[in-house]
């Protein structure tokens, strides 16, 4: 019998997570589940409702949470996001987009709405789940843990050359500043604060290339699976 588990793979903003976490569900024949994603498109209805972040009133997301419904699908260029039935992959994907989703993560009630739904998406283990507190609030018994880091310059620069692709003209300055003020606030939130769980396996990726990075993981896995 095949030994199924959850693996929780938790880091910074654009250090990866997500490549890696594809590649592991693929190479396990697990579900992949990016809780960012959830986060963004909770970002996206407010944007599109004209509803802002306030530090004090939130009350006008919170009453329409309940006529948010997140959904994944299979397309042919991988694992697209839905929001009320549309998908909505390459609107989540812009700076702004995410940071709405960075602030809007730091209310209690977004997360435990979001947090729920991941729980349930775990219940028949064989996930592979990436975000900031999966290892620590959502799956605290995941056999397997990750926390990836890379240094913020490292990941400003991935982040710089992603958004040119897909046809931005982005500033490297000004995406460093969002970098780090995003680093900032994921990890002072009051909230689930982004954190390495104790049983963590840290892996910085500053300095490997992708092929080396992902053998290096599946190795872990594979010895977390025997
Ligand atoms: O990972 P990604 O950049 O797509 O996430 C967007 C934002 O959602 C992050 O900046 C973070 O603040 C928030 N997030 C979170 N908890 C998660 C996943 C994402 O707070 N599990």
């Amino acid at each position: 019998m095949v030994n199924r588990i959850i693996v929780a793979i938790d880091g910074y903003s654009s250090c990866g997570k997500s490549t890696v976490a594809k590649a592991l569900a693929k190479y396990a024949g697990y579900t992949y589940v990016d809780t960012g994603a959830m986060y963004r498109a909770v970002a996206l209805y407010a944007r599109q409702a004209g509803i802002g972040y306030s530090e004090s009133d939130n009350g006008a997301l919170l009453a329409q949470l309940g006529n948010i419904h997140i959904g994944f699908v299979q397309t042919p260029d991988g694992q697209h996001v839905t929001l009320n039935g549309e998908d909505v992959e390459s609107q989540i994907r812009t700076l702004e987009v995410g940071e709405l989703a960075s602030q809007i993560s730091t209310i209690k009630e977004v997360r435990a709405f979001l947090v729920a739904q991941q729980q349930a998406m775990g219940g028949e283990k064989g996930i592979v789940m990436d975000g900031r507190d999966i290892g620590t609030v959502v799956f605290p018994q995941a056999e397997l843990k990750l926390f990836l880091t890379a240094s913020p310059e490292v990941r400003a620069k991935r982040r710089f050359l992603e958004l040119q692709a897909k046809g931005d003209n982005p500033d490297y300055e000004e995406v460093l500043r969002a970098t780090n003020e995003r680093d900032y606030r994921d990890t002072h939130r009051a909230e689930s604060p982004l954190r390495q769980a104790e049983d963590a396996v840290v892996v910085d990726n500053s300095h490997m290339t992708r092929e080396e990075q992902m053998q290096h993981i599946i190795d872990i896995f594979d010895r977390a699976t025997r």
